[in-house]
This record gives C-alpha cells, sequence and structure tokens, in this order.
C-alpha cells in the first residue's frame, strides 16, 4: 500500500515507517522537523517538508502522495509542556489535524491511522483500563487527543472515512538503527540512561507520595516495534475502531530505574523531586481487543527487554541524530 506518515521523522513515526516500508508497502513522509530530525527518515521512503501553517501545503501533500491510507503520528506529545502552553497542543494536534483529515477526505483516502495516548482517559475510575472506559483528561496534551478522536468518528460517520486510533501507553525502547532522540528530552527512560552514558549525574523522580506501593508513578511502558506491527496489523481491510495498545503490566519510575541499572550495569543515581503536575498515578493498559480483534502479539513484553534496546541505541548513538 502507499502509506502517508505524517511526524514521520520523530520517534514513533520514523520506527513505524522503518517497518512499514519492510514489509514491503511505500512511505511518503511528511514532517515539518520541529520536533523529527531528517537523519531519522529512513532513506527508502520519500520525504515532504511540512509546512502544516500554510494554507494548502497538506492538502498538497496527500494530493502528491496519494496514498491508500495515512498514518498521523504529527503531533506535540508532552504532559508538563501541555500545562504551561495549551494554545500550541490545541493548534497542533487539533487544528493541523483537522487539515489532514478534511485532505484525507478531498483526495478519497480510504484509511487514516491515528496515534492517540492513554493520557485521553485521565485517572481510570476503574481497572483494567478497557477502551470503554469514561474519558477525563486532566492535561492540554489528552485532552487534544480525544478532541481529535470525536471529530474522526464525526468523519467516519458522515464521510465514510475508515479509521483506526490506536491509544499508546509508554513508548520506549528502539530499533538498530533509529530511537528516541528529543532535542529537549523529559521522558523516563533516555533521561535514565543518560545518567548511565555518563552524561548526566542524576536522574529526577517526579513525585514519591503518590498512592502506589513505592509512591513514583506507574506506567506501562510497550516496545516501539510492537507498537508499529499494531499499525501494520490495523490496516487490514475491515479493522477500524480504537484500540489501546500496551503490554499490561505496571511499572514505577523506581523500578524502571533499577531495569536501567540492571541493563547498563552502571550506577545511577536519582533525587526526588516534587510531583510533575498533569501526571496521573497510575496507567496500565488492557490490550485484549487489539490481541484479539487485530491478532497484535507485542514480541518485547518484558521491561528489561525493551530498555535493552533503548540502551542499545543510546550507546551506539550517544548523541542521538546529528540534525
Ligand atoms: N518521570 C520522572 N523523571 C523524568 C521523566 C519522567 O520521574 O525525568 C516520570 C513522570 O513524572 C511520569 C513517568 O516518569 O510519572 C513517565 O513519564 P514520561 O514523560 O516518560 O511519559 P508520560 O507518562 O508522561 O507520557
Amino acid at each position: 500500500m502507499r502509506i502517508l506518515v505524517t511526524g514521520g521523522a520523530g520517534y514513533i513515526g520514523s520506527i513505524c515507517s522503518e517497518e512499514l516500508l519492510s514489509a514491503g508497502h511505500q512511505v511518503t513522509v511528511y514532517d515539518n522537523l520541529s520536533e523529527g530530525h531528517r537523519s531519522a527518515v529512513d532513506p527508502r521512503a520519500t520525504f515532504i517538508l511540512g509546512k502544516p501553517e500554510e494554507d494548502g501545503n497538506i492538502l498538497d501533500a496527500v494530493r502528491s502522495a496519494s496514498p491508500d491510507a495515512i498514518m498521523h503520528f504529527a503531533a506535540n506529545a508532552l504532559v508538563g509542556e501541555s500545562m504551561t502552553n495549551p494554545g500550541k497542543y490545541f493548534h497542533n494536534n487539533v487544528a493541523n489535524g483537522l487539515k489532514l483529515l478534511d485532505a484525507a477526505v478531498q483526495c478519497n483516502v480510504k484509511k487514516f491511522v491515528f496515534s492517540s495516548t492513554c493520557a485521553t482517559y485521565g485517572p481510570p475510575e476503574r481497572e483494567p483500563m478497557t477502551e470503554d472506559l469514561p474519558q477525563r483528561p486532566i492535561n492540554p496534551y489528552g485532552e487534544s487527543k480525544l478532541m481529535f478522536e470525536k471529530i474522526l468518528q464525526w468523519y467516519g460517520s458522515i464521510h465514510g472515512l475508515d479509521f483506526i486510533a490506536f491509544r499508546y501507553f509508554n513508548a520506549a525502547g528502539a530499533s538498530e538503527k533509529y530511537g528516541e532522540h528529543h532535542r529537549t528530552e523529559t521522558h523516563l527512560i533516555p533521561n535514565v540512561l543518560k545518567v548511565a552514558l555518563g552524561r548526566t549525574d542524576h536522574c529526577e523522580i517526579f513525585g514519591t507520595d503518590y498512592p502506589t506501593p513505592d509512591g513514583t508513578c506507574i506506567r506501562d511502558y510497550i516496545h516501539i516495534e510492537d507498537l508499529a506491527q499494531a499499525h501494520i496489523l490495523g490496516l487490514q481491510p475491515g479493522k477500524s475502531g480504537f484500540y489501546n495498545l500496551g503490554n499490561g503490566d505496571g511499572y514505577s519510575v523506581r523500578q524502571v530505574i533499577d531495569a536501567c541499572v540492571k541493563v547498563s550495569g552502571k550506577k545511577i543515581p536519582s533525587v526526588e523531586k516534587p510531583r510533575r503536575p498533569g501526571d496521573p498515578p497510575r496507567l496500565v493498559a488492557k490490550a485484549d481487543k487489539a490481541n484479539r480483534e487485530l491478532g497484535w502479539k507485542p514480541k518485547y513484553p518484558k521491561l528489561e527487554d525493551i530498555v535493552a534496546t533503548a540502551w542499545a541505541w543510546h550507546r551506539k548513538y550517544p548523541d542521538g541524530y546529528p540534525d
């Protein structure tokens, strides 16, 4: 299939593009490089430098790629930043996303695959977190993704746009070639591994007074290649709707640090800090729907295996991408 991948120079989009290409699909990457890296784009893909703020730019890109499906990864995705700059999240994740959706309808694109998030749920009112849980986000990032999910549903029912939305839990790990490099790193695993690499002398733990066994936040970490495989399975005809993607196991911040110590064999000092605004205490997926309906089975369900792939990539590319 011909696939247009927005955000294909970013962490998740680059590895999804790599997997799509390896599965025999044709990929056009559309990315404004605000967060992404040109060198993270697989050389087998066609690259379009996106200017989503310019009228007609997204439509031109969709026309020129003429895709069978669009995978929409391009977004801002930092909970903390969204609490101080909500406008950035609503403009980019909702308004720019809407331009893409209109272009998809105008160009008769058959399928739209959307990167959503467990942040759309907010603190879950019950566990396990299945897809039918009420969605009550507690940060503008989650709200922006929920708004787009709703728009997508209306476009699905009114325009007949076939869509699938994946609610990611915490994407982590790397492929051999591509990994996680944000210019300003806020994510837990890369920040902890920076200490193991000797780039910083300690990591920070945001909040030690949560109602969890060790007082730190619990998340469900999912390997980036497993995420990518779910997207490829989502391209099968007749697959649509909302799917959680996680492993179903929760790890606290302290447990993640311990896993990084074990995998790297290095000492990793940590400093306790106050809570980071917008963080729910515990987010753990129930992803049975994706297992059952898409035939999705994660290859790297264990945290240590996920961390090991991240560690291998960061050791190979300690400065990340050159651009
Ligand atoms: N976290 C932390 N120290 C860091 C980065 C993150 O303690 O340097 C915590 C963060 O508060 C959250 C968890 O680790 O509870 C996962 O954060 P991350 O930013 O990796 O992903 P998120 O869950 O926000 O998508």
